[in-house]
């Protein structure tokens, strides 16, 4: 039988993926799917950043880039953590890659050694273990969970790191639970991320600027940590640009000449039309991330209210991102027909096939007793996709 690589082998799907297309199936036969399965802003790229990348093409663009990113565009980033981060990177700290995923795995293969220990609190994004595996690292899934607000306590991190141990990933505001650590909980993770040599974290911030807090804090500012931070952000949610493919790393300086090395020879410099697309993105005035968090955080109100009232659901408020992730573990054991929900990707099956509604079990974010709903949508799919989810979860029995 004709067999693909160990490495590959030990990979698994993204179960993310796999539903949105479930439901493109579905929506091909010709059935009324609402789709929250999908992780990405429902508007348009700005006009504004449109343009840049059409002049970008007209002047020709169009050859290899750099390996870690056009200067000007590092630059710009640089200006970009100091102005709203409080940060200071030169330009050869920063690499710019295709997303922030690419960033968060270039950091992951130049700093994890076979065996090492990857520290990842649940529920986590997707690709944190997959990718903690492909580097022949060992993921420590650390439990966090609906009655801790989903973040994980200075001690949980403590209790989990080992002489092994050699990074922490953090996701702030989170995909999936929309969890967003303060000043004074990222402080305490920092205290005890000092106390041991060559551990370093990978902050994905990618959220940034999707927060319903007012302020987005990075593990970065504290002392010492600047040198014990791969800080990871990009384009993709906040200037609705998730096609354009640009992300990047601020990181110790022999972080991202690993990086760079290793972008090198695997992919080389992201697309030169769209680092230049991200270039007005982080220059051009600011107003439209602050029109888009706005509608994003109307709409989490909203769909917060409405599956409060859905008898058996439990709902946190999240702070940030773009997901709602409630615990539906009140239904497990019930049953509808010959149909028994077991666990939670039971439910979302049961819930794209009698309700069709297109969501993503816990279980693939490491928590199996809740689902995750994006609410990057209209606010009439919202309404209308509560309304179904409700009367679908009405017909379960025990
Ligand atoms: N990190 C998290 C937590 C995400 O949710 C995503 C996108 N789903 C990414 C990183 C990757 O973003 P990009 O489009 O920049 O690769």
């Amino acid at each position: 039988m004709p067999q693909l690589s160990d490495k590959l082998n030990r990979l698994s799907p993204s179960a993310t993926l796999v539903m949105s297309q479930k439901s493109s199936e579905m929506k091909a036969q010709g059935i009324d799917v609402i789709n929250l399965s999908v992780g990405e802003p429902d508007f348009n790229t700005p006009e504004a950043i449109k343009e840049c990348a059409k002049q970008a093409i007209n002047d020709n663009y169009s050859r290899y880039s750099p390996v870690p990113g056009y200067p000007s565009l590092r630059k710009a980033i640089c200006e970009k953590l100091l102005r709203e981060n409080h940060l200071t990177y030169s330009v050869q700290e920063i690499q710019v890659s295709n997303g922030a995923k690419q960033c968060v795995c270039n950091a992951v293969m130049a700093l994890v050694n076979d065996g090492d220990e990857v520290i990842i609190p649940a529920p986590y994004w997707v690709s944190y273990p997959q990718m903690a595996k492909l580097a022949g690292g060992i993921p420590v899934i650390v439990p966090t969970g609906f009655e801790q607000n989903f973040k994980m306590t200075p001690a949980q991190l403590e209790a989990a790191i080992t002489p092994r141990t050699r990074m922490l990933i953090l996701c702030s505001p989170s995909n999936p639970t929309g969890s967003v650590y303060t000043y004074d909980e990222l402080k305490a993770l920092a205290e005890v991320v000092l106390r041991h040599e060559d551990l370093y974290v990978l902050a994905d911030e990618i959220y940034e600027h999707i927060n319903y807090t007012g302020r987005h804090e990075s593990i970065a500012q504290f002392e010492g940590m600047r040198e014990r931070t791969i800080v990871v952000n990009g384009v993709s949610k906040a200037y609705a640009m998730t096609g354009w493919r640009i992300g990047f790393m601020a990181a110790p300086e022999w972080i991202v000449k690993g990086c760079n090395k290793l972008q090198g020879q695997y992919t080389s410099g992201a697309c030169s039309v769209s680092q230049k697309a991200a270039e007005a993105a982080y220059t051009l005035p600011q107003d439209c991330v602050e029109e888009m968090r706005l509608a994003f955080e109307r709409r989490r109100d909203l769909i917060v209210s409405l599956t409060k009232e859905v008898p058996g659901l439990e709902v946190n408020v999240p702070q940030g991102a773009f997901y709602l992730f409630p615990k539906c573990s009140s239904f497990f054991g019930k049953r509808f027909g010959n149909r028994t929900i077991n666990n939670s990707t039971d439910l979302a099956l049961y819930l794209l096939e009698e309700a069709h509604v297109a969501t993503v079990a816990g279980d693939a974010f490491g928590d199996p007793e809740c689902f995750r709903m994006s609410y990057a949508t209209s606010d009439d799919n919202i309404r209308e996709a509560i309304k179904r989810i409700a009367e679908a979860l009405g017909k379960l029995e025990e």
